[in-house]
C-alpha cells in the first residue's frame, strides 16, 4: 500500500490516513497522495495484467490494501463497441463501458469497495451512507457481503426500484423528509456522532479514488491506450473528476502516452448547477433539483467547481440535457445497442449528442460512453416505447388478419 496520507485539494495541508471527511483548516477535500517515486519502479503493465479480474488488480493506486479473501468484487466491466449507435450519433467509434455489470448494477460497487476495506481497516462495524439511490443498494450489499451493519439515509421520493432492490440486502433503510442534500447534510452531522463509517462523508477521500478504476480500465482494455473523449453523468461530480485523475496518473507512471482524454459531462435540466458553472464561467451555484435523473440530483454537489476544471483542462465540456430527452435516449441506446441504461445514462448520452453538434466531439474521435447504472432500476421513462399488439390466440388470423401473408405462406 503506497498511500502515505491525506492532502487537501486546496491548501495542501497533510492529515492522517484516517476516517476524516475535509479538510481540518479550510474543509476542503482531502485527496490521497502516494509515494510515486517507488509505484514508478514497481507498477508495470504486467504486473497489473497478472492481477484480478477485479478493480482489485490496481490495487497498488488505490488507497487500502486489496482484500486477501475478495467477496463480490466490482470492476472490470466489459467495454464494448456500439457501432450501430456510432453511425446514429455521428461518431467514427464509440464504445460503451457496461457499469451495469457490477454486482448491485451500478457504478457505486467500485468506490463502496474501496470505502468498505477503509471502514473494515479502521474496525468500523456499521457502513451508512446518503443516497441518491445506487448508492444505498451499493452498501447494503456489500455490508451483507462482508457482515457488517448497514444504515442508509434516502430522500423520499426516489423511485421503488432502487428502494425495493437496496432494502433486500437487509441495510436500515431512513426516508428522509427532504431531498437529497438535507440527507448529505444529515449524515455530515451524524458523522461526528456515531462511529460508523459513512462512505461518503468520512470516508470519502477513500471512496472518491475507486472512480479512478474506470479510467484504468477503459485504457487497458483499449491496449492501453487512450480514447480521445470520454462522456460520463456529473452529480456530486466526483467520478468525473477522479476519472480525469485516473487518465493523467496512468501517464504519470508511463503506462499510457498520448494526449488526455477530453471530458465531457452530463447533467439533467432539472439539476445542473455544474453544466451552468460551465457555461457561466462562474462557481457552482446550488440548486433545488427537480429531474427524473434522480440518481444525478444533487443540488449542491461537493466536486462541482472541480468537475468544471477537469472539463476545461481537458478541452471538454458539460452539457445540461432536456428532461424530456431523456427517456428517448435510454431507448435509442437500447434499441441500436442492446444496452438499457439508467436515466443516468440517458443523460449521458444526451450530452454526448450536444458535444458532436457543438463539434466538440469531431467525426474522427475514439469515444467512450459510461454506462453508469441500469434500467431495470428506472424504466419509467422508457413506458412510452411499450405498445403491444393485442392478438387471438389463432395463427391463421395472426397470419392474415396481423401480417397480411396469408399468400406467402400458403
Ligand atoms: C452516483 C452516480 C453517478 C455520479 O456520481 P458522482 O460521483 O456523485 O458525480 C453517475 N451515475 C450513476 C448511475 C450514479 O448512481
Ligand atoms: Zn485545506
Amino acid at each position: 500500500m503506497s498511500a502515505v496520507s491525506l492532502t487537501c485539494r486546496v491548501c495542501a495541508t497533510e492529515h492522517p490516513l484516517e476516517a476524516i471527511g475535509s479538510c481540518s483548516r479550510c474543509f476542503g477535500p482531502l485527496d490521497p497522495v502516494y509515494d510515486w517515486d517507488a509505484l514508478a519502479g514497481a507498477v508495470t503493465r504486467k504486473r497489473i495484467e497478472a492481477g484480478p479480474a477485479s478493480i482489485w488488480r490496481y490495487a497498488d493506486l488505490l488507497p487500502v490494501a486489496a482484500p486477501s479473501e475478495p467477496q463480490l468484487s466490482p470492476g472490470w466491466t466489459p467495454l464494448v463497441p456500439a457501432p450501430r449507435l456510432a453511425r446514429e450519433v455521428g461518431v467514427r467509434e464509440l464504445w460503451l463501458k457496461l457499469d451495469t455489470a457490477n454486482p448491485t448494477h451500478s457504478f457505486k460497487d467500485r468506490v463502496v469497495a474501496v470505502a468498505a476495506r477503509k471502514a473494515q481497516e479502521l474496525g468500523l462495524g456499521t457502513l451508512a451512507c446518503s443516497s441518491t439511490g445506487n448508492l444505498a443498494g451499493a452498501v447494503a450489499a456489500r455490508a451483507a457481503a462482508e457482515g457488517l451493519e448497514a444504515a442508509v439515509f434516502v430522500p423520499h421520493d426516489l423511485e421503488p426500484e432502487k428502494l425495493t432492490a437496496a432494502a433486500a440486502y437487509g441495510p436500515t433503510v431512513y426516508v428522509v423528509d427532504g431531498h437529497y442534500d438535507h440527507c448529505s447534510r444529515l449524515t455530515v452531522e451524524l458523522s461526528f456522532e456515531l462511529p460508523w463509517g459513512f462512505v461518503n462523508v468520512n470516508l470519502r477521500s477513500y471512496y472518491a479514488e475507486g472512480s479512478k478504476t474506470l479510467a484504468y480500465e477503459i485504457a487497458e482494455q483499449l491496449g492501453w491506450q487512450l480514447p480521445d473523449v470520454v462522456v460520463a453523468p456529473i452529480a456530486s461530480g466526483a467520478l468525473f473528476h477522479k476519472v480525469g485523475q485516473g487518465f493523467g496518473e496512468l501517464r504519470r507512471l508511463r503506462l499510457v502516452d498520448g494526449v488526455l482524454p477530453s471530458l465531457v459531462g452530463g447533467q439533467a435540466a432539472g439539476c445542473a448547477p455544474v453544466a451552468t458553472a460551465f457555461a457561466t464561467g462562474e462557481r457552482v451555484v446550488p440548486v433545488r433539483p427537480d429531474t427524473i435523473a434522480r440518481s444525478l440530483a444533487i443540488g449542491s454537489p461537493a466536486d462541482g467547481d472541480f468537475a468544471v476544471a477537469t472539463a476545461r483542462e481537458t478541452g471538454g465540456a458539460i452539457h445540461a440535457v432536456a428532461e424530456e430527452a431523456v427517456g428517448e435516449n435510454m431507448a435509442l441506446l437500447a434499441r441500436t445497442t442492446g444496452v438499457f441504461g439508467e436515466t443516468a445514462t440517458g443523460v449521458t448520452l444526451g450530452a454526448l449528442r450536444s458535444a458532436v453538434a457543438d463539434e466538440q466531439i469531431r467525426a474522427r474521435d475514439r469515444v467512450v460512453l459510461l454506462v453508469t447504472g441500469d434500467g431495470l432500476k428506472t424504466p419509467g421513462p422508457v413506458s412510452f416505447t411499450y405498445s403491444p399488439v393485442a392478438i387471438e390466440p389463432d395463427a391463421e388470423a395472426f397470419l392474415d388478419e396481423v401480417l397480411g401473408v396469408t399468400g406467402v405462406v400458403a
